[in-house]
């Protein structure tokens, strides 16, 4: 018997551990481990993803195959699986190829080897992976457009079909025993604690994805900055769990969308997404570690009054408070906010880019951790290919060009409703006491020089 492990990778069609597992003709027991160490508190990204599980289990029941649960410490969990299954001859799994998911992997590699079974791992969750493009001296590259330009060239791998009558005659039943047991009790738990997200379902992506192609592609170079539009795809969450594969997003696009310069911008933004995966690959510490040594030295603030009122919405800057209680509330964070919410926590109020980078870990319901690390320390200009220190951000003028009437401030501060399209991303004194609205945190021009003065050491 083989176990395939599912991760981030839920859903069985276009999934490359499955596809291989089935090629070997044997019985195939489908395992989601609940990783303990991973569990966190109050946490929007851990709901999203826990109800993403949810969806999948609920597709393997509609076809009568049962998902089974184990819960505990890493190693712990697999060790007792496999001494509880001995006929099991392998594990077959989509594998990370960064951060905590690849030292899980090696992790279990490990107990694998101890219980003498074999460990096959495969890279899935990306077009291209992160050894797979390297630059002509075989060093990662540091910079994203020559990396696009090549990336661009490459032949992306195909959407593979899951044949599920042959999965259905592989997958063996339930099995029972007090492990899967107390792996599902902790699912029921994981799940209740998840209900603001109790409806994710693939066709609907798969329809809403489309309608993207059909609808909106051609206005997404346009629209795709203005958080008040429709504007982007919204796949990001789907993505990381992978509830969609990136190869079914590439290949419906390719074969979908008529040749166009909005195509390929999309296309372009898809490759980001290798492209940070590659980057914390190749810079394992970056999750903790500015990659530009130049600026490891940062005298950042650690101003827990300040950081509370940034993640509260409470900074006096409209654009940057509507932004963060709506993501607050909702997990959900369009990019162009995600920029501006970034640059200003780590150049207007000076703190530590670790501190916003676990902040959005915790909350962001498409948490993927190299786009997170990639995105602080591109906004932090200490990242590779970041933002220069020197182009800081002015968060009215980000509002004022973003946000021109206002759409998207009136939704989440609708105690400024009143206001004009022109007072309404810098509301007067008067105004501010009127409405019961907090006076700007920081002087702009006042945090600009003081973060100048930072980076310059
Ligand atoms: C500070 C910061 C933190 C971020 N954290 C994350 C994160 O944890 N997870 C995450 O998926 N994205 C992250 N991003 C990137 C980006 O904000 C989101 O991918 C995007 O907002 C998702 O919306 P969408 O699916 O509608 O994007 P679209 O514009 O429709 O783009 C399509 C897809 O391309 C990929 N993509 C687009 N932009 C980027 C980018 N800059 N970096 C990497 N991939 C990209 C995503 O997979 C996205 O779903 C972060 C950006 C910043 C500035």
């Amino acid at each position: 018997m083989i176990i395939v492990w599912f991760k981030n990778d839920l859903r069985l069609n276009d999934n490359t551990a499955l596809i291989e597992a089935m090629k070997t003709n044997q019985p195939l027991m489908c395992v989601f481990q609940i990783n303990h160490p991973q569990l966190l508190e109050d946490s929007k990204s851990q709901d999203y993803f826990f109800q993403s599980v949810q969806s999948f289990n609920n597709n393997l029941t509609q076809i009568n195959q049962p998902l089974h649960f184990i819960a505990g410490d890493t190693e712990e969990s697999f060790d007792q699986l496999l001494a509880e299954f001995p006929d099991a001859t392998a594990i077959y799994t989509n594998i990370s190829e960064r951060g905590y998911g690849l030292k899980r992997d090696h992790l279990i590699q490990k107990v694998a080897q101890n219980h003498q079974i074999a460990f096959h791992g495969f890279m899935d969750h990306h077009l291209i992976g992160a050894h797979e493009l390297l630059k002509k001296d075989e060093t990662p590259f540091k910079v994203f457009t020559p990396y696009y330009n090549q990336w661009k060239k490459l032949t992306k791998p195909p959407f593979q079909k899951t044949d599920l009558a042959k999965f259905q005659e592989l997958a063996i039943q339930k099995q029972e025993s007090e492990l899967f047991k107390q792996g599902k009790q902790k699912f029921q738990q994981l799940i209740e604690q998840a209900h603001q997200f109790d409806n994710i379902d693939l066709k609907k992506v798969r329809q809403s994805y489309d309608d993207f192609i059909d609808n909106r592609l051609d206005d997404y170079p346009k629209d795709r900055d203005f958080p008040a539009l429709n504007g982007t795809s919204d796949l990001s969450k789907d993505l990381t769990t992978g509830l969609i594969s990136i190869r079914e997003v590439y290949w419906r696009l390719v074969q979908h969308a008529p040749e166009s310069d909005a195509k390929q911008a999309f296309i372009r933004q898809l490759c980001w997404r290798d492209f940070y995966n590659m980057v914390y690959a190749f810079n394992p510490e970056a999750n903790d570690l500015e990659i530009k040594s130049e600026y490891r030295n940062i005298k950042w603030r650690y101003s827990e009054e300040d950081f509370n009122k940034w993640k509260n919405g409470e900074t006096g800057y409209p654009l940057v408070d509507a932004a963060m209680r709506h993501f607050k509330a909702t997990g959900e964070l369009h990019n162009r906010l995600r920029m501006v919410v970034a640059s200003f926590l780590t150049k207007d109020l000076l703190i530590d880019w670790r501190w916003g980078e676990k902040y959005f870990s915790e909350q962001l319901i498409d948490y993927d951790s190299a786009s997170n690390i990639g995105g602080w320390q591109w906004a932090s200009s200490t990242g590779t290919d970041a933002a220069p220190y020197f182009r800081i951000f002015n968060p009215t003028t980000q509002s004022e060009r973003f946000d021109p009437q206002g759409k998207f401030i009136r939704q989440y501060l609708p105690e400024l409703g009143s206001l004009s399209n022109k007072d309404i991303h810098k509301p007067t004194e008067n105004q501010r006491k009127d409405l019961n609205y907090p006076q700007e945190i920081v002087d702009h021009k006042f945090a600009r020089q003081r973060a100048l003065d930072a980076f310059k050491g």
